[in-house]
Protein backbone atom coordinates (compact mmCIF):
# COMPACT_ATOMS: atom_id res chain seq x y z
CA UNK A 1 0.00 0.00 0.00
CA UNK A 2 1.03 3.32 -1.02
CA UNK A 3 -0.38 7.05 -0.37
CA UNK A 4 -0.86 8.63 -3.78
CA UNK A 5 -2.84 11.49 -2.87
CA UNK A 6 -3.90 13.41 0.60
CA UNK A 7 -6.20 16.23 2.03
CA UNK A 8 -8.96 14.93 -0.42
CA UNK A 9 -12.83 15.83 -0.40
CA UNK A 10 -13.91 12.28 0.79
CA UNK A 11 -16.61 12.56 -2.03
CA UNK A 12 -13.65 13.71 -4.34
CA UNK A 13 -11.31 10.76 -3.36
CA UNK A 14 -14.13 7.84 -3.50
CA UNK A 15 -14.60 9.51 -7.36
CA UNK A 16 -10.80 8.84 -8.07
CA UNK A 17 -11.05 4.85 -6.33
CA UNK A 18 -13.83 4.32 -9.09
CA UNK A 19 -11.84 6.16 -11.52
CA UNK A 20 -8.57 3.76 -10.70
CA UNK A 21 -10.93 0.91 -10.76
CA UNK A 22 -11.88 1.10 -13.89
CA UNK A 23 -8.60 1.31 -15.22
CA UNK A 24 -7.63 -1.53 -13.25
CA UNK A 25 -6.16 -0.54 -10.45
CA UNK A 26 -7.25 -1.09 -6.89
CA UNK A 27 -7.24 1.84 -4.72
CA UNK A 28 -8.54 2.96 -1.01
CA UNK A 29 -9.95 5.93 0.60
CA UNK A 30 -8.01 5.91 4.10
CA UNK A 31 -8.88 8.68 7.05
CA UNK A 32 -12.11 9.28 6.09
CA UNK A 33 -13.30 8.98 9.51
CA UNK A 34 -9.56 9.80 11.55
CA UNK A 35 -10.62 11.49 14.94
CA UNK A 36 -10.64 15.19 15.51
CA UNK A 37 -7.42 14.92 17.25
CA UNK A 38 -5.41 14.31 13.91
CA UNK A 39 -6.40 17.42 11.94
CA UNK A 40 -6.96 19.45 15.11
CA UNK A 41 -9.09 22.05 13.85
CA UNK A 42 -10.92 20.25 11.34
CA UNK A 43 -14.28 18.22 12.06
CA UNK A 44 -13.65 14.28 11.21
CA UNK A 45 -14.17 13.16 7.48
CA UNK A 46 -13.50 16.62 6.03
CA UNK A 47 -10.19 15.55 3.94
CA UNK A 48 -8.83 11.81 2.81
CA UNK A 49 -5.86 10.13 1.70
CA UNK A 50 -5.81 8.11 -1.05
CA UNK A 51 -3.88 4.87 -1.44
CA UNK A 52 -2.88 2.43 -4.02
CA UNK A 53 -2.86 -1.20 -3.08
CA UNK A 54 -0.01 -2.25 -5.26
CA UNK A 55 3.72 -0.61 -5.15
CA UNK A 56 3.49 -1.83 -9.15
CA UNK A 57 0.43 0.39 -9.98
CA UNK A 58 1.68 3.36 -7.79
CA UNK A 59 3.48 5.05 -10.68
CA UNK A 60 0.74 4.35 -13.50
CA UNK A 61 -1.95 5.82 -10.55
CA UNK A 62 -0.07 8.56 -10.24
CA UNK A 63 -0.11 9.56 -14.06
CA UNK A 64 -3.79 8.99 -14.10
CA UNK A 65 -4.76 11.25 -11.23
CA UNK A 66 -2.47 13.98 -13.21
CA UNK A 67 -4.39 13.50 -15.97
CA UNK A 68 -8.11 13.17 -13.74
CA UNK A 69 -6.86 16.43 -12.60
CA UNK A 70 -6.59 17.85 -15.47
CA UNK A 71 -10.04 16.54 -17.36
CA UNK A 72 -11.90 17.60 -13.83
CA UNK A 73 -10.38 21.07 -14.56
CA UNK A 74 -11.44 21.34 -18.01
CA UNK A 75 -14.93 20.08 -16.89
CA UNK A 76 -15.10 23.42 -15.37
CA UNK A 77 -14.84 25.36 -17.53
CA UNK A 78 -16.72 23.24 -20.19
CA UNK A 79 -18.81 21.37 -17.89
CA UNK A 80 -20.34 18.30 -19.84
CA UNK A 81 -22.56 17.04 -16.54
CA UNK A 82 -23.75 14.11 -15.36
CA UNK A 83 -24.30 11.10 -17.64
CA UNK A 84 -26.28 8.24 -16.85
CA UNK A 85 -25.18 4.51 -18.12
CA UNK A 86 -27.68 2.60 -20.68
CA UNK A 87 -26.46 -0.54 -19.59
CA UNK A 88 -26.61 -0.82 -15.85
CA UNK A 89 -28.05 2.80 -14.77
CA UNK A 90 -25.19 3.80 -13.29
CA UNK A 91 -24.62 7.64 -12.60
CA UNK A 92 -21.38 8.70 -13.88
CA UNK A 93 -19.52 12.34 -13.45
CA UNK A 94 -18.90 13.90 -16.51
CA UNK A 95 -14.90 13.22 -16.78
CA UNK A 96 -15.69 9.37 -17.07
CA UNK A 97 -16.31 8.26 -20.40
CA UNK A 98 -17.08 4.45 -19.93
CA UNK A 99 -19.17 2.96 -17.13
CA UNK A 100 -17.04 2.03 -14.04
CA UNK A 101 -19.71 -0.36 -13.36
CA UNK A 102 -20.67 -2.08 -16.25
CA UNK A 103 -17.88 -0.91 -19.04
CA UNK A 104 -20.39 0.44 -21.43
CA UNK A 105 -19.27 3.21 -23.21
CA UNK A 106 -20.69 6.93 -22.56
CA UNK A 107 -23.78 7.19 -25.07
CA UNK A 108 -24.78 10.53 -25.16
CA UNK A 109 -28.62 11.14 -24.47
CA UNK A 110 -30.74 10.96 -27.44
CA UNK A 111 -31.96 14.36 -28.99
CA UNK A 112 -35.13 15.44 -29.57
ZN1 LIG B 1 -22.98 0.56 -16.52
Amino acid sequence: MKRVASGLLPAQAHLMVAFLAHQGIVANVVGEHASMSRAGLFPAGLFADLWVLADADVDRAQALLVDYERRAHDEETDPRGEWRCAGCGETHEGVFESCWHCGAERRLPEGP
